[in-house]
């Protein structure tokens, strides 16, 4: 691979500040090209004063103002060329310069960037799963015209991406050869795995963001709380690997050690194991075809003693079932899912309705649209609109 020039969308982010990382670690291999954040200004100013971006992108005038105050006198390097909205950020995705794209912005904020890298043909390193799960049939059929590379962030994702053999790596989307039998999901079960189930309904946001094992946003941790999250990684390797659903399964694995698996038809499962560290995911992305260092160290399986695994409960658990069911009814179905659950995390974040109102919200949501037509979903401003259908439907429900 030749020299890289890395956009990251969602720099102050979880996965943004990991990639950050992986990268200053390979200043011959490749650099930061553009930086993007949303409201977190004087964080964004200090990233860029340690990496030197061209280019970052802000959401408003107000953003940028604030960016331009954070910025240091002192600073090492010039001060980047600051660019403002949603257009600017999908005209630098696309910049010639740019070899790569880290996809990190969260919810379906982060589909527009993602397609126009896609459409631009860059390599995309994909964490924003929500791209995948409202636009999966529009996103892989504009990454394969744009001629884009797509490589899987998302830790599951990226293991069954590893456990593949040669061949199932070209294209993306591209449906994997007859001799995969199953691809295996794994799961941690979140901080609620044990939890009564008569407690449930008291649970803080604080405890749901209390991971057991991966430090992540605070969004994505109460999806893996619900494991409404496990639902969307599903409906991702659906798009990614283009398998029918039969073939996928989650395990519960409570050790977040191995990060999913491949069965073949001749038996033999081929698992990806490491730390619960995203740097090891995204390494692969920068790296691939080749491995580079990520940071992360090594894994002791012998102070860790043993590996369980136990079948996902699907009453602890109804956001799970609630995603299954969306993707076997069609994509206006995990449109309206993924809308409505990104309301009601956010609504339990601030405390407005409780944990096990979430899967009452997305199924609420869900029987009011579902019969809406898949056929007409076949632009990104078509599935926009009904993801702010179903963001309306959603938060009346909260009222
Ligand atoms: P965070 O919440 O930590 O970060 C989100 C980033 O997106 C921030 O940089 C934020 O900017 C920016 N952002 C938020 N809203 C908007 C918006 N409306 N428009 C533009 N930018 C916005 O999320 P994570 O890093 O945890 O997750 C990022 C993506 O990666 C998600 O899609 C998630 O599902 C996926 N992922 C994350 C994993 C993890 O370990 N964290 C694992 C696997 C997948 P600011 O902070 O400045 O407001
Ligand atoms: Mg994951």
């Amino acid at each position: 691979m030749s020299f890289q020039q890395v956009c990251v969308l969602g720099s102050t982010g979880s996965i943004g500040v990991s990639t950050l990382d992986v990268i200053a670690r390979h200043p011959d291999r490749m650099a930061v090209y553009a930086l993007s954040a949303y409201s977190r200004m004087q964080k964004l100013a200090e990233q860029a004063m340690a990496c030197a971006p061209k280019v970052v992108v802000v959401p408003d005038s107000a953003a940028r103002e604030r960016f331009v105050q954070a910025w240091s006198s002192s600073a090492p390097c010039a001060m980047p060329e600051v660019r403002v909205g949603a257009k600017a950020l999908e005209e630098t995705v696309a910049d010639a310069q740019v070899t790569t794209v880290m996809a990190a912005i969260i919810g379906a904020a982060g589909m527009p960037a993602a397609l126009a890298a896609a459409r631009a043909g860059k390599r995309i390193l994909l964490a924003n799963k929500e791209a995948l799960v409202a636009a999966g049939s529009l996103f892989i059929e504009v990454a394969k015209q744009g001629g884009a590379e797509l490589l899987p962030i998302d830790s599951e994702h990226s293991a069954i991406f590893q456990c593949l053999d040669q061949h199932h790596k070209s294209v993306p989307g591209n449906p994997l050869a007859n001799d995969v039998r199953r691809l295996i999901i794994t799961a941690s079960g979140g901080p609620f795995r044990q939890t009564p189930l008569l407690e449930l309904p008291q649970v803080s946001p604080e405890q749901a963001c209390a991971h057991p094992n991966w430090s992540m946003g605070r969004k994505i941790s109460v999806d893996s709380a619900t494991m409404l999250n496990k639902g969307l990684e599903v409906i991702e390797a659906y798009w990614l690997f283009s398998v029918p659903i039969e073939k996928i399964d989650v395990v519960v694995h409570p050790q977040s050690v191995i990060h999913s698996m491949v069965e073949y038809i001749d038996g033999s499962v081929m698992a990806q194991l490491g730390q619960p560290d995203m740097r090891t995911a995204i390494a692969y992305g920068l790296g691939f075809p080749e491995r580079i260092d990520s940071g992360v160290g090594l894994l002791d399986l012998a102070s860790m003693g043993r590996l369980d695994f136990e079948a996902p409960d699907l009453q602890r658990f109804p956001c799970l079932r609630l995603a299954f069911d969306a993707l076997r009814s069609g994509q206006a179905a995990c449109v309206s899912l993924n809308a409505a659950n990104e309301i009601a995390v956010e609504r339990f974040l601030n405390r407005q309705v409780s944990y096990t109102q979430i899967p009452q919200i997305i199924e609420h949501t869900l029987d009011r649209l579902q019969r809406c037509s898949d056929a007409a979903l076949n632009s990104l401003d078509a599935i926009l609109a009904l993801d702010q259908d179903a963001r309306r439907v959603a938060a009346d429900f909260c009222r």
